[in-house]
């Protein structure tokens, strides 16, 4: 089980978790490459939390709940306290820019709202390029 996770993480098996997959990988591999320096926590909860596994029991009981951002870079920059990126395969926004159904998109929306809230820069993100953009805006001087 875990290792299949780690395979479907890092792109080995193909599945609709893939591409969400690739991007964090690449993106977690660009910061260790160009700011080796800035610490940051990449996390795979939300797969375990869907896993359903003894595992998944155990994360839900000592997080705050579902919908934690995907990428978390403890660094400060100007107002901000740090950045949190919530990565997805495809925009989470519908053309009018409201958001599309979803509960889970909800959570994830109110945890970048609430970061927002206390002195975060926090965003969907659904491209390396868009990424790479709001972290070397936010990195870089
Ligand atoms: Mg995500």
């Amino acid at each position: 089980m875990r290792d299949n996770l780690w395979a479907q993480r890092f792109g080995m098996l193909k599945g609709p978790k893939r591409s969400e997959a690739n991007l964090q990988k690449n993106i977690c591999k660009y910061l260790k490459m160009q700011y080796p320096r800035i610490r940051f926590k990449s996390g795979m909860e939300g797969e375990r939390l869907a896993g359903g596994a003894n595992q998944g029991g155990r994360l839900r009981a000592i997080q705050y709940g579902p919908g934690h951002p995907d990428l978390v870079i403890y660094h400060q920059r100007d107002i901000h306290c740090g950045l949190a990126l919530e990565l997805k395969k495809e925009t989470p926004f519908k053309k009018d820019g409201s958001l599309k159904a979803g509960q889970h998109l909800v959570e994830q929306n109110e945890w970048l709202l609430y970061l927002k809230q206390n002195g975060w820069r926090a965003e969907f993100c659904w491209s390396f390029d868009d990424a790479k953009l709001i972290i070397d805006s936010f990195l870089k001087r």
